[in-house]
């Protein structure tokens, strides 16, 4: 891993002058062209490094220190996943249906971090349209596992996962749906934040599944999981879904050490079934007897819903992609290849353009079409979101007794390229244990507990009450803490 673990240790590597936003930026930059693992689809070179420069400026015209209050990420290089709209940077989302998009507009979240001083290095590779668990069905090629090659890195955000963990750049954004950010980063060892659904503004993300998209920060600290939400999130405008709430403070409050003298953490029995690799059992298990130890409670819950939540959100997820992405129709987004252009009539037209969605994301609008359509509403999409409203009940009853809830964030250790692409069912259910938070809108995170035989990492999901993201971050800074400090 390179030398600086977090932000306030870049910050004071530009204080000592011991490096500069322009080397740094410059030393990703090389790093990320030179790797083969397929990581980024796009590197930002001319706009980075005149952002660099302007950061450099801004050190130098401060008094060769980091105006932190003012520009908390000043010189911060970042990979931007490949959902996120950036002006004037092509925006595949992993599709061929966007391959030569260019956003005339900035994601909210991406303006944020950029005016907070971040440097935008590339965007990062993709499932198709943040659709898969694996990084194996981005139209540009898998993403490989940063250390084995022969494992994927979780997807759908497997780019910025293998691109933290490769050090291909500092940090990175997700996105996750049902799982996203925290399958990824348990499968390559890096922290991976899912705020509470609302906190950071959808604006400029291209959309999959709008009432469960949620963008967040994969990083090697919770500590920087915590300020990138902060600069990013808070209320905005522009996304009918932003929560109002402040997220102001968020980082300082992060920070502070949890009480963990009677924490009661619930164990919610649904997560801890045959099945699960023992390694990661173990890990869980140790972490949590480790917390035991400093005081905290564990308290058996039940989640009595949850072996609906795979099939809710695979009806949910679904219907809302395929309204969402009736846009790529060749006329207002997507691709309009020349031999759709001579086709002779409108059928034929948006045929010869949506061939270029892969398999998987036609697989979805086909589902997503007959779950939405007459004589079928009834019986497939209000029945979801009927059975959605009870996992959220669930969630809320557990909160009445415990504080916290801890669970394995996926029942292994990353599998092997190959094992589950040919099998969609075995593929989705790779998000067992994220997808339930995902439809409760819960905040959640991944944080490293251990390594199996193989020297895969292993991640452990927190998760809390809808707007207790600080309780969520705490939580986790104490369990990076028992396990040795770094990420
Ligand atoms: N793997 C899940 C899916 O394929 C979740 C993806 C996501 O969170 N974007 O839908």
């Amino acid at each position: 891993m390179m030398q600086y673990k977090t932000v306030s240790e870049i910050h004071d590597a530009f204080d000592r002058g011991e490096t500069t936003p322009s080397a740094l930026t410059q030393k990703f930059l090389d790093r990320l062209k030179k790797s083969d693992h397929n990581a980024f689809l796009t590197a930002i070179d001319d706009r980075a490094l005149g952002q660099a420069k302007a950061a450099d400026e801004v050190i130098r015209t401060n008094g060769g220190k980091v105006p932190r209050a003012k520009m908390p990420l000043l010189g911060v290089p970042m990979g931007i996943k490949d959902a996120l709209c950036i002006d004037g940077v092509r925006t595949t989302c992993g599709s061929k249906m966007l391959e030569n998009y260019i956003p005339p507009y900035t994601a909210t979240a991406v303006a944020r971090l950029e005016a907070a001083g971040v440097i935008s290095v590339g965007k990062l590779n993709m499932d198709e349209f943040a659709m898969g668990s694996s990084n194996e069905n981005s139209a540009f090629g898998p993403v490989l596992h940063p250390t084995h090659r022969d494992r994927v890195p979780g997807g759908s955000s497997g780019g910025s996962s293998t691109a933290v963990a490769a050090d291909l750049c500092f940090a990175a954004l997700g996105s996750d749906t049902g799982g996203s950010i925290r399958l990824p980063a348990s499968f390559c060892g890096v922290v991976g934040f899912k705020p509470t659904y609302g906190r950071v503004s959808r604006f400029g993300l291209v959309a999959f599944a709008s009432s469960l998209d949620q963008i967040g920060p994969l990083t090697h600290s919770v500590e920087d999981a915590a300020l990138i939400a902060e600069v990013m999130g808070g209320f905005d405008p522009k996304d009918s879904t932003s929560n109002p709430a402040s997220i102001q403070g968020l980082a300082a409050e992060a920070k502070k050490q949890i009480e963990v003298k009677g924490l009661r953490i619930g164990i919610p029995k649904q997560y801890f079934i045959d099945g699960i690799q023992a390694e990661v059992r173990e890990a869980i298990e140790s972490t949590l007897a480790e917390l035991t130890r400093r005081g905290a409670k564990l308290v058996p819950i039940d989640l009595p819903h949850t072996k609906y939540a795979v099939s809710t959100y695979y009806v949910v997820a679904v219907s809302e992609a395929s309204s969402n992405l009736s846009r790529m129709d060749g006329i207002r987004f997507g691709v309009r290849p020349k031999e759709a252009m001579e086709a002779d009539s409108p059928t034929e037209f948006y045929k010869r353009v949506r061939k270029n969605f892969g398999p998987e994301v036609k697989r979805r609008i086909i589902l997503g079409t007959f779950a939405l359509s007459s004589g079928y509403f009834d019986a497939y999409y209000t029945k979801a979101c009927q059975v959605r409203r009870l996992i959220r009940q669930d969630f809320e009853n557990a909160f009445q007794q415990v504080d916290l809830i801890a669970t394995p964030v996926s029942a292994t250790t990353a599998f092997k390229a190959g094992d589950k692409a040919k099998d969609p069912l075995q593929m989705y259910l790779t998000d067992i244990f994220t997808i339930p938070a995902s439809l409760a809108g819960l905040p959640g995170i991944s944080v490293p507990c251990g390594q199996d035989q193989a020297g895969l990492p292993i991640g452990m999901q927190i998760l809390g009450p809808r707007m207790e993201d600080v309780r969520v971050l705490q939580a986790a800074n104490l369990i990076e803490r028992i396990h040795g400090g770094k990420a």
